[in-house]
């Protein structure tokens, strides 16, 4: 699967995967960057050299063995394309720790509408945490729960209107 696949709904395949025995370790980020654009904040954020780019208009690579799950690419990333995934949560369940920059905030513990990356609904999901903004109002990190098997491809969320409504 080239980088362009990623923006489908098909799951990434293992070229852009950490190892079998890393996703059995703990969290590991994915950079979904699809674009040449001049753009580093991935890079720059991260705290212990895990993203490299070979120059500034390439696509980033991210080391698995340095990544430590940290999130800070996933706040710092423009355009919303970091995430942070663990599927060591519990046997039928992962977390997704993603960009969020719309208004109202989910609420920790709530079900919401996990979505692909096309938009399209794939599964409910419940909100594990809501990361503080912060004095720099940056981008907000959200934590959610998700099924084992849909873990590759929720990459965003929408919160039923009823329950802001
Ligand atoms: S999650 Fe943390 S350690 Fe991993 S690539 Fe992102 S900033 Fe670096
Ligand atoms: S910060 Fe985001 S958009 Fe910019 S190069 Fe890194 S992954 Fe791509």
């Amino acid at each position: 699967m080239n980088i362009d696949e990623q923006t489908t709904n098909q799951p990434l395949n293992g070229d852009l995967l950490p190892s079998e025995e890393k996703r059995k370790e703990g969290p590991y980020a994915l950079c979904e960057c699809h674009q040449s654009i001049p753009c580093n904040p991935c890079v720059t954020s991260c705290p212990t050299g895990a993203v490299s780019l070979d120059n500034i208009n390439d696509t980033p690579d991210i080391d698995f063995d340095k990544c430590v799950g940290c999130s800070q690419c996933v706040s710092a990333c423009p355009g919303l394309a970091c995430f942070v995934i663990d599927e060591t949560y519990s046997d039928d369940s992962a977390l997704i720790t993603l960009p969020y920059e719309f208004l109202p905030l989910p609420e920790e513990g709530e079900t919401v509408e996990g979505l692909d990356r096309k938009g399209d609904f794939v599964s409910e999901v419940t909100v594990q945490n809501v990361e503080d903004a912060g004095e720099n109002e940056k981008t907000r990190v959200i934590t959610i729960i998700v099924p084992q098997e849909a873990v590759h491809r929720i990459r965003n969320i929408e919160i039923r209107e009823e329950h802001h409504g």
